[in-house]
């Protein structure tokens, strides 16, 4: 019998959030046929230093929905303004809305706790909504889910008030040009925005090969540190010397305020990954979900 169509939808702040975070296991989704749905909260329109709002709101739409099809995955961008993002009831409901219609096995995002506004809403609008995507009275135009789904927080390396758990370990060292042809589809923020951001913009080639391989420097550049920070968790799953050598990783903690999952569910959830066992959680007692 073959294993039942996962649905997996990653709800970013912005373009680019859901395949700089987790791009590999979207790729690996996709890879087995399962589903997957990309969503960008707000619409990009704030990471420019010379486009106009409304022109780069479009183009970063655009560049998103072409990031999507390098694996065959629809990529929405919503209306928000970038840098607007809050977590008030109107956008609640419409994450609510977003997974009763689409009904995902896991949802990833950002974790409350962040550098970027847009990402800490994220969380937070993620956390309030999936206990109440169960309960009927609320959103009364949209069926009820009859069970919240399972939600994870994307890799970040803030500490404040607690470095993220690694539940979920990922190699994603195949799935590394995958990652960077999603990422090059965003030519406004990865070869404009963020270089001029960090003063490198006039090192960026103009011939598309070279720009590719610049963009793979960078890239390497970045995630490193992800890889250093969790290199104790990935030698401990991967063991000598695969953990040690590992580049390019995804890591990911599941929230306690969602569905549990246990450790046969985390690795359907997860196909390829290193999987903890659930930890003791007070939220997961029937007692705190009343
Ligand atoms: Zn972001």
């Amino acid at each position: 019998m073959s294993p039942a169509t996962l649905r997996l939808l990653i709800l970013g702040a912005h373009p680019d959030d859901a395949e700089y975070h987790a791009g590999g296991l979207a790729a690996i989704y996709r890879e087995k046929g399962h589903e997957v749905r990309l969503v960008s909260m707000t619409n990009g329109q704030a990471g420019h230093f010379e486009r106009p709002t409304e022109q780069l709101a479009r183009i970063r739409r655009e560049e998103a929905a072409a990031a999507g099809r390098v694996i065959g995955a629809e990529y929405v961008t919503w209306d928000i303004p970038d840098g607007e993002l809050v977590a008030d009831i109107p956008t609640r409901q419409r994450v609510i809305r977003e997974i009763r219609t689409w009904r995902p096995d896991l949802v990833l995002t950002h974790r409350p706790c962040d550098y970027h506004p847009d990402h800490r809403a994220a969380g937070q609008l993620v956390q309030d909504a999936t206990y109440l995507v169960t309960v009927p009275n609320v959103l009364r135009d949209t069926p009820p889910l009859s069970r919240d789904p399972v939600v994870a927080y994307m890799p970040d390396l803030f500490t404040k008030p607690c470095p993220l758990a690694a539940d979920i370990v990922l190699d994603v060292s195949d799935r590394a040009a995958t990652i960077l042809a999603m990422l090059a589809c965003h030519r406004s923020q990865v070869f404009e925005w963020l270089p001029y951001a960090e003063g490198i913009l006039d090192q960026v080639p103009a011939d598309d090969a070279e720009r590719l391989r610049w963009l793979e420097s960078w890239y390497r550049g970045h995630v490193r540190h992800r890889a250093e920070r969790f290199r104790e968790e990935l030698v401990n799953a991967y063991g000598e010397p695969r953990g040690r050598q590992i580049e390019f990783c995804e890591v990911f903690e599941l929230s306690e305020y969602a569905a549990s999952a246990d450790l046969e569910r985390r690795q359907e959830l997860f196909p390829g990954a290193v999987c903890r066992p659930p930890r003791p959680s007070a939220a997961a007692t029937p007692a705190h979900r009343e």
